[in-house]
């Protein structure tokens, strides 16, 4: 155990907790037993954005299997597609296994270092959630550890309700041991990509729309360009794709898979680097570099899924004051006032090294997973930005008030009531978890700023 500052990916509100890097069971019973009252949260890559996997004064365990000598603990079943799975593992070291057994991840998020803990805990989705939903719908059981310290084994026949409030529930019903999961067969580790360049708002979401063509792609998503104002308001480069056939492949070897990081982050950057004028010279460059019409191309895994994470400890970038990522859902008749945050923000002058628009699917049976169908948007912004919290409050309400909610994942700005007004079925959840954790031991910092804990359990004098 050793005390250790944490943040999450946004580098923002650190705090100091016992951290316990450990993948085996009787040592996290150990860490549970002798935890205090501020309790235990599991940790996986520490990809969320806010503090879902931060425990201020109490314990966190991380559960990850990078650079674990015995290799991955990875089971995949060449014939069903089912992988057997360790939660420590990260969706990186899977691909490299599977990717040349031609299978491919059901869901990734943008980036492939999250593990299947973290991604079963987020529920994440990725720029098939239109097509496919998010990552629980492929998981056909979960292996739980309990704050009792019993291990259960859940699956949607039979105990659904313990299960899907595991799926999505942000690490606050147990910590995830194992997964199964349903792969995708692939003929080639190489994605067909479709790119084109919107010039407004308006040829944007007529391009998404669910009655298009955007449904005949598996993959599809468009960065927006969020300081384009006038005429240009909300244009945007719309990139859409399937996984390549192995006709589609040139090589010899249609299967190759080779992810490697190529330029690290400068380790110390001034605040302010990535500001308006910077973010609106790279808009420029960006939207212009995009074909005007539309253009096939084929493109490799990490291109086209994980672009950023070709850029080692890239959330660096934003300095020491670090950034917030915001992403909000509207339903998808509400175009209205998707079109009026992007007006808010850009009129603003609100700049966003990476806005990304998505629609999304329907909803599935986890009360707490984020997708619905509807549209998302997703936004990062340098943290300490004169009125960004008054902004974001703004644009919480017209995304609330339309009957659309956050993502927790992504989290550190909304309030307790925003949560409770996005998630309606927030009570049930909260009462399946209490009665998975009667004592209230599973906690972290977003647990505790959004009151996903009942407050019946906050445990002696915390
Ligand atoms: C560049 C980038 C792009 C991203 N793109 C997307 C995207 O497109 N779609 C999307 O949905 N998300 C996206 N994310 C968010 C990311 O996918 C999620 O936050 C994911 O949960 C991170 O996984 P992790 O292993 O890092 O978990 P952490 O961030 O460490 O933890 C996340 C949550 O999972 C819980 N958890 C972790 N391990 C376990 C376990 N073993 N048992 C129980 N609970 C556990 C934690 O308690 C916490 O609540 C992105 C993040 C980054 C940095």
């Amino acid at each position: 155990m050793a005390l250790q500052r944490l943040s999450g990916w946004g580098r923002t509100a650190w705090t100091v907790a016992d951290l316990v890097h450990t993948n085996d069971v009787s040592e996290m019973k150990q860490v549970i037993n002798q935890s205090g009252a501020r309790g235990v949260i599991a940790r996986g890559l520490g990809r969320s954005y806010g503090a879902a996997s931060q425990n201020a004064g109490g314990s966190v365990l991380e559960i990850t299997a990078e650079g674990d000598p015995h290799g991955i603990d990875a089971l995949l079943d060449s014939t069903t597609g089912v992988l057997d799975v360790a939660s420590s593992v990260s969706l990186d070291s899977i691909l490299r296994m599977s990717v040349p057994r031609g299978w491919f991840v059901p869901v990734t998020p943008g980036t492939r270092f999250v593990t299947v803990g973290g991604a079963i805990a987020s529920d994440v989705h990725g720029k098939n959630h239109h097509f496919d939903g998010s990552f629980g719908q492929h998981v056909s059981s979960i292996t739980l550890l309990l704050a009792s310290g019993e291990v259960v084994e859940l699956t949607p026949r039979l105990n659904p309700e313990w299960f899907w409030a595991t799926v999505g529930g942000m690490g606050l019903t147990g910590i995830i041991l194992r997964a199964r999961v349903s792969m995708l067969p692939i003929e080639s580790s190489r994605v067909r990509v479709e790119t084109e360049r919107l010039t407004n708002f308006d040829a944007v979401c007529e391009a998404m729309s669910s009655d298009g063509a955007d449904n005949d792609y598996r993959y599809s998503v468009c960065w927006i360009d969020l300081l384009a104002t006038g005429p240009s308001m909300g244009r945007g480069v719309l990139t859409r794709g399937e996984h390549a056939s192995a006709a589609d492949v040139k090589d010899d070897d249609v299967l190759a898979y080779d992810p490697r990081l190529k330029v690290p982050a400068p380790s110390w950057v001034p605040n302010g680097l990535l500001n308006k004028w910077s973010i609106k010279a790279f808009n420029e460059v960006w939207y212009r570099k995009a074909p005007g019409s539309r253009h096939v191309s084929i493109e490799s895994i990490p291109q086209f899924f994980h672009p950023l994470d070709g850029v080692h400890q890239w959330n660096r970038l934003y300095g020491n004051q670090g950034f917030i990522q915001y992403q909000f859902i509207v339903p998808l008749d509400r175009i209205d006032v998707l079109r009026a945050v992007i007006e808010t923000f850009s009129s603003a002058g609100v700049a966003s090294f990476l806005a990304v628009l998505k629609r999304m699917g329907p909803q599935n049976l986890s009360p707490m997973s984020f997708p619905t169908e509807g549209w998302t948007l997703t936004l990062d912004i340098a943290a300490g930005i004169k009125g960004l919290p008054e902004l974001l409050s703004r644009v919480d309400n017209m995304v609330l008030d339309a009957g659309g909610r956050h993502y927790l994942a992504k989290d550190s700005h909304v309030s307790p009531t925003a949560v409770r007004r996005g998630y309606p079925r927030l009570d049930e959840w909260m009462h399946t978890r209490d009665a998975m954790d009667p004592n209230g031991l599973w906690r972290s910092d977003l647990a505790r700023r959004l009151g996903l804990v009942s407050a019946q359990h906050t445990r002696g004098n915390e």
